[in-house]
């Protein structure tokens, strides 16, 4: 997606929507996000002093893998980014700035929700479908591994 500088700067503010498929904007990837959607562009560009200064929105939905239950689950993806051009370009490029700023909003640690409480480390047993029933124990510790230990001597 490009917008064209020019006409900021000849006839004033620019509203831009457009909507790109996910191949368009993402097929260089190898190991690209599973986007559900395709991306919705929304773009507000003007001339603000001697630059052009775009601000860019990108939508999408993303499916993603809960990392502490390991459940997948898709939720919006949604990234601003504010691009800064010099006044004297014919046309600003937008839609790899999008690319990027979205790649930015994945979460490291995707959470299929907030109170995610992931699966048991015991039985695996994903405990938001209720209590699996192991004994809660204290986690395992060095210590008392040693406190076992006899010493022949
Ligand atoms: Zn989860
Ligand atoms: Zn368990």
């Amino acid at each position: 997606m490009k917008l064209r500088a020019r006409e900021v700067r000849d006839c004033g503010p620019l509203d831009l929507e457009e909507t790109v498929p996910v191949e368009t904007m993402f097929s260089a990837l190898p190991d690209r996000p599973s986007l559900l959607a395709p991306i919705h562009l929304n773009v507000h560009a003007e001339a603000v002093d001697d630059e052009i200064l775009a601000l860019i929105k990108a939508e999408t939905r993303v499916a993603l893998e809960c990392s502490r239950c390991l459940e997948p689950f898709e939720r919006p993806l949604k990234a601003t980014v504010t691009l800064h051009a010099p006044f004297e370009v014919e046309e600003v490029e937008v839609g790899e700035q999008a690319r990027q700023s979205l790649l930015l909003a994945l979460p490291l640690k995707p959470l299929c929700r907030p109170d995610c409480k992931g699966l048991c480390d015991r039985c695996g047993k994903n405990r938001n479908s209720g209590p699996c029933g192991c004994a809660k124990e204290p986690a395992e510790s060095p210590f008392n591994k040693l406190k076992d230990l006899k010493i022949n001597k």
